[in-house]
């Protein structure tokens, strides 16, 4: 992008700028969940246009329009003048929150994101009494409500809860007798949730000889909090993890990461963030070149892809979703499965790129109803592929295509790479 952010968060420079081609408006996830002008790409530049301009009231009216953005970024993608239209909602959704606040229990679950103590202790209660409101499916990592709530329905699939993190599994330092060392950022889901992608990944970074370094002190990247408009989580979370990474930065050759989202906030959303504050910008572009998403390293600076091709084949049939902050954010889509496809076979779904509906808290919160709208025609495409196992590279989209294969009653089983690659080294 050439833009500088300084100019990007003009917004009304930023709505002069658009042509008004419309190429944005069928690939708009929220578009094609809610037909309406205003909740498209190009009317969310007009009205920011407005709002820059005195214009518009940031009224509820407004409030409810700049939530409706899964921020997505299939629009930064087709548009021909790449507007930024992620970044500027992200930015207007700060003023939201000062304006109207932020609800009780975001602000808990932001509190928690920024406590890493209290969010041991937290989910640590939460695994003791799941069982009390939820019925587990061990096997999925995931559970449903047993009573009918407002947020939490009995037909919704969550991610279900640990008895002990995966950074608290372990050691700190993991030696596998190499010569080479990475650190391992972990993410909150794949931390608490989903524990076996980060036993995956130290199983398959024991196959190839290379240290590892669990980084104990690292916290939530912040993304769920800058897609809601908490800002101050997000300077402290950022500012933490920049100076925790330049304390260890010169002792490790990458920090990689099994999660797109988390990876996409660390490389490329902090730079954004601290647009208007010039020494925290260069720090969090200085560490960039150390960050890598896990299947992205492993495929180019390892020796992965051979030692999967001296290993059996798997008969089990995969197909890949390609998250949104993988492939059009950091342009990673091939390296997931450049490795897969050296153990399974593997299918494409019709639109791999379509986006799962995640979107954020507010969208998996108030606005549950579109994610669940975006979500159903992406399970639809996977039962289409008739494939054993989903996967990609995100837990926010695991969590979601879960949730989405629930409703459809799709029986394909949701992987990361990093838990097939690992598979695959077992045989
Ligand atoms: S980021 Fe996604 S949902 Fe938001 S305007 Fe762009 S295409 Fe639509
Ligand atoms: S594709 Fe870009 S220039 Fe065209 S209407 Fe959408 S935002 Fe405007």
């Amino acid at each position: 992008m050439s833009k500088k952010p300084e100019d990007i968060f003009n917004f009304s420079e930023t709505s002069d700028a658009c042509v008004k081609c419309g190429k944005c408006i069928p690939v708009c996830t929220i578009h094609n969940v809610n037909a309406d002008e205003v909740t498209s790409p190009r009317g969310f530049i007009d009205l920011l246009g407005a709002y820059q301009n005195g214009n518009l009231d940031l009224d509820k009216n407004a409030k409810d329009i700049f939530e409706s953005c899964f921020l997505c970024t299939n629009c930064v993608d087709v548009c021909p003048k790449a507007l930024p239209v992620d970044m500027i909602i992200e930015q207007v959704r700060s003023d939201i929150a000062q304006k109207f606040g932020i609800a009780w229990y975001k602000r808990a679950f932001f509190l928690l994101l920024r406590h890493r103590w209290l969010n041991d202790i937290a989910f640590k209660l939460g695994w003791t009494f799941q069982t009390c409101g939820f019925k587990i499916k061990a096997d999925i990592n995931s559970m449903n409500s047993r009573f009918n709530l407002p947020m939490l329905k009995t037909d919704r699939l969550f991610p279900s809860l640990m008895k002990i993190s995966f950074l608290n599994s372990h050691k700190e330092n993991i030696d596998n007798g190499g010569k080479r060392k990475v650190a391992i950022f972990i993410g909150c889901l794949a931390n608490y949730n989903y524990k076996d992608i980060g036993e995956g990944l130290l199983e398959i970074l024991e196959a190839l000889e290379i240290d590892a370094f669990l980084a104990k002190d690292q916290k939530c990247c912040g993304a769920p909090a800058y897609f809601t408009g908490d800002f101050d989580t997000v300077d402290s979370n950022a500012k933490h993890n920049i100076e925790y990474f330049e304390s260890f930065g010169a002792d490790v050759e990458a920090i990689i990461i099994p999660e797109a989202t988390c990876s996409a906030m660390l490389k490329i959303d902090y730079e954004h963030y601290f647009h208007d504050q010039p020494e925290w910008k260069e720090r969090a572009i200085a560490i960039k070149d150390k960050i890598f998403m896990a299947t992205e390293w492993l495929q180019h600076h390892t020796h992965l892809e051979q030692l999967l091709a001296s290993k059996k084949k798997d008969t089990k049939i995969v197909t890949y979703h390609d998250p949104c902050h993988a492939k059009k954010m950091q342009g990673i889509h091939r390296e997931p499965r450049n490795l897969i496809s050296k153990n399974y076979n593997m299918v494409e779904m019709s639109d791999p790129n379509v986006c799962c509906g995640f979107g954020g808290v507010t969208m998996q919160t108030e606005k549950y109803h579109f994610a669940k709208a975006a979500g159903i025609p992406k399970a639809a495409m996977i039962k289409k592929t008739e494939a054993d196992i989903v996967s990609a590279e995100c837990s926010a989209c695991r969590m979601q295509i879960n949730a989405s294969m629930g409703y459809a009653d799709v029986k394909t089983v949701f992987k990361n790479p990093i838990e097939l690659i690992a598979e695959a080294l077992r045989k």
